[in-house]
């Protein structure tokens, strides 16, 4: 699998050797200039694809052919949304993970409790979730991470071991901060879109087409249109007789210390 170490070790003196080609052999820069934009492209594609591995390595999807998936919410405890998918969850009887953001939990501790008590799977999400996340230096980073394991851990009592990186982007620093916290990064193999697709039909669609043993699914919790989507999926998962469990167990993994 491609990672940033090894394609940079490639690229860079290549790039050296081409521009010192142009100046003393008077080769074209646009070899120089093709290998810059492969190069720019491999880590872009690197850091927006969770699934590439490429900064950090990322646990996207069980290795089973037994009829089992993960669901997974992110971006929560929500106290509008969150007490109302434990419901359905319970209703279902069916074990879920939350990637929780810690500022998020301030003002919503019963909330987390409930959800740790009724015995779905807590990960660490970051504390901030903000905008910039992904261009702050990795001391910062072990800062922000650590701040939303204190938090989490204060109210559960246990130190979650799983981290989703926010957008799913992951950078150098990133990697440096989850690496000195000996977190597994936590990816997904299908991706619902609830926050950006409008029509629930549309990722019911998707969703449904996408299901297949090992998959791991990602919602967010925050969305008060995923109850309707929960409910008629996991109806239609089940029917075709998989078995929805925690990612933890899917992925053969601990969740926390
Ligand atoms: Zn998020």
């Amino acid at each position: 699998m491609l990672n940033h170490r090894a394609v940079s070790f490639i690229f860079i003196p290549l790039m050296a050797l081409l521009l010192g080609l142009h100046f003393y052999r008077e080769l074209s820069l646009y070899f120089f200039f093709m290998a810059l934009l492969a190069y720019v492209a491999i880590v872009v594609y690197g850091t927006v694809s969770i699934s590439a591995g490429y900064h950090l390595k990322a646990l996207c999807e069980g290795v089973t052919t037994e009829k089992e998936i993960a669901i997974t919410f992110d971006d929560g405890p929500n106290p509008e949304v969150t007490p109302q998918l434990l419901d359905l969850l319970k209703e279902k009887n069916i074990i879920a993970g939350f990637f929780c953001i810690g500022k998020n939990i301030e003002g919503n501790e019963d909330l987390l409790k409930r959800i740790d008590n009724e015995g779905h799977i807590i990960g660490n999400h970051s504390y901030s979730h903000g905008y910039m996340f992904d261009f702050f230096p990795a001391a910062w980073l072990l800062q922000d991470l650590t701040s939303a394991e204190q938090a989490i851990t204060e109210v559960i009592g246990k130190k979650p071991l799983c981290f989703r990186p926010p957008y799913g982007v992951t950078t150098p620093p990133l990697a440096r901060a989850v690496r000195s916290l000996y977190y597994k990064v936590i990816g997904w193999s299908v991706r619902s879109m609830d926050t950006t697709i409008k029509d629930d039909e549309q990722i019911l669609k998707n969703i449904k087409g996408s299901l297949a043993p090992g998959a791991i699914l990602l919602f967010h919790d925050n969305n008060p249109r995923i109850l309707n989507i929960i409910r008629e999926f996991t109806d239609f998962a089940i029917e075709r007789g998989y078995k929805i469990v925690g990612f933890d167990k899917l992925l053969g993994i601990r969740a926390y210390a």
